[in-house]
C-alpha cells in the first residue's frame, strides 16, 4: 500500500475525536508530500534540526507537532513556528518553552509527559508531580504556555493487557485532571505497535509512524 491509501486506511479507522499525528521523522520530504497531498496536516519530528530544515521546506500550513524529547537550549529554535510540543517532562522545560514563545509574540500549547511505563529510560512526570504542577504558583505565573493535556507512551512490550492497563491508568489521571483543569482537552497516547489499545483506552491523539511511512532506516 502507498504512503497515502495507509493515512486513508488509519482515518478511517479512528473515532471523530481521535486526531492523527503522522510521525515522519527519518523520512525524505517527498513522502512528507505524499502524505500531504492525501490530506494530512499534522507531522510529529522527534529532532530540533530535523523538524526546523522540514518547516522551511515544506508547506506552511503544516502543523508540525515536537514529539520527542527536548533540551532547553534548544527551545529557542522551533519556538517560532511548532504548534504542539508533546513531550514536556520538567517544569524548567516549561518555564524555558514559556520564555521563547513570549519572545515570539505566541502561546505555545505543550503536553505534559507522565510516566507511565516500567521501564527506567523513559521521560517524565509522575501523576503526583502533574498534580502539584498544574495548581502551583509558579505554574500559574507562566503566560504564553497553554498545558492543553497528557502524552505517554506504554512499555515496550507484547503483553497487551500490561499496555492497556497503563493507557487506562493515563486516561483515568486525565478525566481526573480535567475536573480541575478543564483547559485539558488532548490525550496523546498510542504509536504504530499500540494505537487501537490506546484509542479504546480514552486516546485523543495518536502518533504513528512506520504503520504510514514504512519501517524506518537509521544508518
Ligand atoms: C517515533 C515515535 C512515534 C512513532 O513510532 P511508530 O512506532 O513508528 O509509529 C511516536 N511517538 C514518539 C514519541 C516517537 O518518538
Amino acid at each position: 500500500m502507498s504512503i497515502a491509501e495507509h493515512i486513508n486506511q488509519i482515518n478511517a479507522s479512528l473515532p471523530k475525536h481521535v486526531t492523527l499525528v503522522a510521525v515522519s521523522k527519518t523520512k525524505p520530504n517527498n513522502d512528507i508530500l505524499e502524505a500531504y497531498n492525501a490530506g494530512q496536516r499534522i507531522f510529529g519530528e522527534n529532532k530540533v534540526q530535523e523538524l526546523s530544515t522540514k518547516y522551511e521546506s515544506l508547506p506552511k500550513d503544516i502543523e508540525w507537532h515536537m514529539i520527542g524529547h527536548l533540551q532547553s537550549n534548544k527551545v529557542k529554535y522551533i519556538a517560532p513556528f511548532v504548534s504542539l510540543i508533546h513531550g514536556v517532562d520538567s517544569f524548567k522545560l516549561l518555564k524555558e518553552i514559556d520564555k521563547r514563545a513570549g519572545q515570539n509574540n505566541r502561546t505555545i500549547n505543550c503536553l505534559l509527559q507522565v510516566h507511565i511505563a516500567t521501564e527506567e529510560t523513559k521521560f517524565g512526570f509522575s501523576p503526583e508531580e502533574i498534580t502539584e504542577l498544574l495548581s502551583s504558583e509558579a505554574f500559574r505565573e507562566l503566560k504564553n504556555v497553554r498545558v492543553t493535556g497528557l502524552m505517554g507512551m506504554a512499555t515496550f512490550t507484547e503483553n497487551e493487557a500490561q499496555i492497556r492497563q497503563e493507557f487506562e491508568g493515563l486516561h483515568q489521571l486525565y478525566t481526573t485532571l480535567q475536573t480541575q483543569h478543564p483547559q485539558l482537552n488532548t490525550l496523546s497516547m498510542g504509536m504504530s505497535g499500540d494505537y487501537p489499545i490506546a484509542v479504546e483506552a480514552g486516546s485523543t491523539m495518536v502518533r504513528v509512524g512506520s504503520s504510514i511511512f514504512g519501517e524506518r532506516n537509521y544508518h
